[in-house]
């Protein structure tokens, strides 16, 4: 089924737009609703008029996401194209919108003298997707520098929550239900050292360990307490282990690639193999830190 183009009021929506154009895996299939909307305004519009239980899911830049072949029943929301927001609030504090690359404020910071802030330059994601994720690079980690946040919710209401409101742990973050990230204000301090060269030094040292090049979703698993899941998946012997157009990479073992026109089932049946393999080898349970979402191709009615 090809994806077709049309307007809700004067919204633009893509209706089946396959979602392997936006996932850094390069696999997922079609999105019942695709949203792309360029102001907060359409946004708030986009939630309130569709209908409530319209499931809603939302994607930055995909590079944390494996989406399944049969796709998203419901919307997705894509904040990568609204209005990209990075000011300088005072001395120490920094508010950057939702769909804004990691990249572009650890650059930022960098010019502004502000400090620990390079790390986000190892993410390959949005701000939303990082405050999602918690994410973190280089022994830096979001939250640590997050003040506030601004947040919507399913009806299209606009808040400004602390960061008080929200459960950080490694890789994770539990807040309010059903409200989604819009900007976050972060506090840095002032740092003369920090420079465009360090940022160039963090991702030489990245390009050396990582597999970048071929589409991936970055670590699979998430590092088990006081150990790695790139050596447990090595010392299980699992390099370079392919099923379909999946592979565990040679040169970082906790990261999947697509090698080969692989399926969301291909890399599916890997990191489900994987997990098996080094519970035997280990005793140890690897969790995913990809998020799955969607429907496998049989329960969504075939091929599309
Ligand atoms: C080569 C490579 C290297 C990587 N290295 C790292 C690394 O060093 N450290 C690290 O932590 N991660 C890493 N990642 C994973 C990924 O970049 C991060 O998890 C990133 O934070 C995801 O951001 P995104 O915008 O792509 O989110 P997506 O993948 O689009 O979404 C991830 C999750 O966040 C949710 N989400 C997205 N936007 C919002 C929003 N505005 N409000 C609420 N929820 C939202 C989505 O619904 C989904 O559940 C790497 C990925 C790749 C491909």
């Amino acid at each position: 089924m090809s994806a077709v183009r049309s307007k809700i009021t004067t919204i633009e929506v893509l209706r089946n737009e396959p979602l392997r154009k936006h996932t850094s895996w390069r696999v997922g299939g079609p999105a019942d609703l695709f949203y792309a909307p360029a102001a907060v305004a359409d946004l708030r519009r986009i939630l309130a008029e569709l209908p409530p239980g319209t499931p809603v899911h939302w994607l930055g830049l995909g590079s944390n996401l494996l989406v399944r072949d049969g796709g998203i029943r419901g919307a997705v929301i894509a904040t990568g194209s609204l209005e990209r927001e990075l000011e300088r609030l005072d001395e120490h504090r920094v508010r950057a919108s939702a769909g804004l690359a990691c990249m572009l404020l650890a650059k930022r910071c960098v010019r502004w003298h502000l400090g620990p802030a390079a790390f986000f330059a190892g993410i390959p994601g949005t701000i939303g997707g990082a405050l999602a994720m918690n994410a973190g690079a280089f022994g830096g980690e979001t939250w640590t520098h997050v003040e506030s946040v601004t947040t919507i919710d399913r009806g299209g209401e606009v808040r400004e929550r602390p960061r008080a409101d929200f459960e950080i742990g490694y890789r994770t973050v539990r807040g309010p239900a059903n409200e989604w990230f819009l900007a976050g204000t972060f506090r840095f301090e002032h740092d003369e050292m920090s420079s465009m060269d360090a940022i160039k030094s963090l991702l030489a040292r990245r390009n050396a360990a990582q597999p970048l090049g071929v589409p991936s979703c970055g670590s699979v698993f998430r590092n088990p307490p006081g150990d790695f899941a790139g050596r447990l998946i090595e010392q299980a012997g699992l390099k370079g282990l392919r099923r379909g157009g999946a592979m565990v990479s040679d040169k970082h073992a906790n990261f999947i690639l697509n090698v080969d026109n692989a399926t969301a089932a291909d890399i599916e049946a890997l990191i489900v193999e994987v997990r098996a393999a080094v519970e035997r080898a280990t005793g140890v349970q690897l969790e995913p830190e990809v998020r799955v979402v969607g429907e496998p191709l049989e329960t969504a009615g075939g091929e599309r």
